[in-house]
């Protein structure tokens, strides 16, 4: 069975059909990626999915349940965590409050029970403290802990932008240009860690790439988009070669 299901999606800002009919569906443990030239909608199938946007039309599935009408802060507990394309990260807190906020969706202790500091209160705080150590050991973000994200470079910032989604303990990861700016070298860094993702932490990946490198090295399958509409679907090769990706990506440098 699918772990999301995407069927017939759609939303439309005034004139502007940004998505238009859209479907697809990502398996357990499926690295799944989507492509397209700029515009064509990408983002905005996150957005769709992580429910900021309400879709015109088409429904979309998770692990079974139909959430196409949930709310954005309940996607997140189900097991949902994306990356944002433009790093949403908060500048003036470190690289650890940044990942222990990523871990918010996660309490289960109230008020009156923070306030008295109460043993369940010590193990939930021990639990999200022991998940985000994990990520930054996963990551390699452990030199940065205290420091302050405004002041870390590019590149270390869309590291620490993954590790926030990992610090939810998601399911499913959405992954929105995890290679744009940066190196050759690091792009290869994101490409390891979305294949140990899958392999040690189990997650399924959905990832939105411009780098076609990135996308053939660990895609299992790949959606090409154009205006908001499906071109292509299929192995990397297939929709690289197919006629109508290239036709999409005609004057850009993504096709070579
Ligand atoms: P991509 O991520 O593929 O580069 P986007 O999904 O960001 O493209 O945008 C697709 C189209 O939808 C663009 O034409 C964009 O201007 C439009 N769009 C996205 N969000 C909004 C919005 N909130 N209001 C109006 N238009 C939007
Ligand atoms: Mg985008």
């Amino acid at each position: 069975m699918s772990l999301l299901e995407v069927e017939d999606l759609a939303i439309h800002f005034g004139g502007v059909k940004a998505v238009d009919g859209v479907s697809f569906s990502v398996a357990p443990g499926e690295v799944f990626s989507i492509i397209g030239p700029n515009g064509a909608g990408k983002s905005t199938i996150f957005n769709l999915i992580s429910r900021i946007y309400k879709p015109t039309r088409g429904t979309i599935r998770f692990d079974g349940a139909d959430i196409t009408a949930f709310q954005a802060h309940q996607v997140a507990p189900l097991g949902i965590a994306r990356t944002f394309q433009n790093i949403e990260l908060f500048d003036h807190s470190t690289v650890l409050d940044n990942l222990l906020m990523g871990r918010h969706t996660h309490r289960s202790t109230n008020f009156v029970q923070d306030m008295l500091f109460l043993p369940a209160v010590r193990r939930a705080e021990r639990a999200h403290r022991r998940r985000v150590e994990e990520v930054m050991e996963f990551l390699e973000l452990e030199a940065y802990r205290e420091k302050m994200i405004a002041g870390l470079p590019y590149g270390v910032r869309k590291v620490v932008e993954i590790g926030r989604a990992l610090a939810v303990g998601p399911k499913l990861i959405l992954l929105d240009e995890p290679a744009s700016g940066l190196s050759v070298e690091e792009s290869q860094d994101v490409a390891f860690w979305i294949e140990d993702m899958r392999r040690d932490m189990g997650l399924t990946v959905l990832m939105v790439e411009h780098d076609m490198r990135l996308v053939a090295q660990v895609s299992d399958r790949v959606l090409a988009v154009a205006n908001g509409k499906p071109l292509a679907q299929g192995t990397p090769s297939q929709v690289k070669a197919d006629p109508a990706v290239q036709a999409a990506y005609l004057g850009t440098e993504v096709a070579q």
